[in-house]
């Protein structure tokens, strides 16, 4: 009996040692350790909110919360990350964690893109920003309108041809005039089943003051709208429910950062050498701010930078854009549909 209460206690103290010599130390630098698994890294500072990202898969974390949301569905608890001077410090469990979860791929995909919207900007008596040059010797005014409906137009037709089973569905397709409440009306009522989800793709072209400024950028949506996504017969206390809740919220906001991004790469891949990348960004004001989708708004290049506007005067590199941008939507097409997609709570 004295034996084992001595085998027991001297059990104790050695687990304690062991546990206290294991204690998560949050003293591993997140960005540094990731680069040697091939991980790629986003930080939106506006949320305040890491994204994981490789193979298809992502997770999403916050300083300070020990919990990640895997492929937007599942919640992981997890040695909370920390900041400090400047840089995400983790500890060796959170890093074998995420490890462990990005070796497994994930193909209990139940959710498709059931649509994609495409929405050139401007158009009828909105002619957007426009610009008149002499380009080969004539006078040309390159309209907004114009090459936002061209591109759109190839971008449809090249979805439509790679994927004959989704609607892909144009705000305008033509010359016309749309308010930005017909527009998302239009984002709005696209009737969806319960197991799809919607894209929207908005696109434009940039003009300055500056007539040196050049390049084209991808904005995202950020969540100017507060949703419940966990209800409240989620098994979780009220003060997690919250906190999972506004994380949830940015999931959404995660799906249209990484198209942001994977467009981001298309254009970088076909237009890269002729123009430049001005990056992401984020917008809190959004065409389809009270849509439940991930969105993404493109700025093709600045028309008031003669060079770029001689290309936006070319059919062949608008064509490549389409194209850069229509690569970027299939990566994100297929990520979506291998990860579960963003409304894992269903
Ligand atoms: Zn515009």
């Amino acid at each position: 009996m004295q034996q084992s209460k001595k085998f027991y206690s001297f059990f104790i103290l050695f687990f304690s040692l062991v546990s206290f010599a294991f204690s998560q130390v949050q003293d591993k630098n997140l960005v540094d350790e990731i680069k040697k698994s091939g991980i790629s890294f986003y930080w939106d500072s506006l949320s305040n909110t890491g994204i994981l990202e490789k193979n298809n898969q992502h997770l999403v974390f916050r300083p300070d919360q020990n919990f990640v949301l895997y492929n937007s569905s599942k919640i992981g608890y997890i040695d909370s990350p920390v900041i400090t001077d400047g840089q995400i410090k983790v500890s060796q469990d959170f890093l074998s964690e995420i490890d462990d979860f990005f070796a497994v791929s994930d193909d209990s995909s139940s959710l498709k893109i059931g649509a994609i919207i495409i929405d050139p900007g401007h158009g009828g008596k909105d002619p957007g920003a426009s610009m008149t040059h002499k380009i080969n010797g004539k006078n040309v005014t390159v309209k907004e309108k114009d090459v936002n409906l061209t591109v759109g137009n190839m971008l449809s037709g090249m979805l439509s041809k790679a994927y004959p089973d989704k609607r892909i569905i144009m705000t305008r397709s033509t010359d016309i005039f749309l308010t930005l409440q017909q527009r998302t009306e239009i984002a709005n009522s696209v009737k969806l089943k319960d197991d799809e989800a919607v894209l929207y793709i908005s696109i434009h072209v940039n003009a300055s003051l500056d007539k040196k400024a050049k390049g084209y950028e991808v904005w995202y949506l950020t969540p100017g709208y507060r949703r419940t996504v966990i209800d409240s017969k989620t098994n979780a206390d009220p003060t997690v429910r919250n906190i999972l809740n506004s994380m949830m919220e940015e999931e959404y906001t995660t799906e249209s950062i990484l198209i942001a991004k994977f467009i981001m790469d298309g254009l970088n891949a076909q237009i890269g050498s002729k123009s430049a990348s001005r990056g992401i960004k984020a917008e809190e004001w959004f065409v389809v701010r009270n849509s439940k989708m991930p969105s993404v708004l493109i700025e093709l290049g600045f028309l008031t930078n003669y060079e770029e506007a001689c290309c936006l005067n070319d059919k062949a590199y608008l064509q490549k854009s389409a194209l850069g941008i229509y690569n970027g939507i299939s990566a994100f097409v297929t990520h979506f549909e291998r990860s579960r997609g963003f409304t894992g709570t269903k």
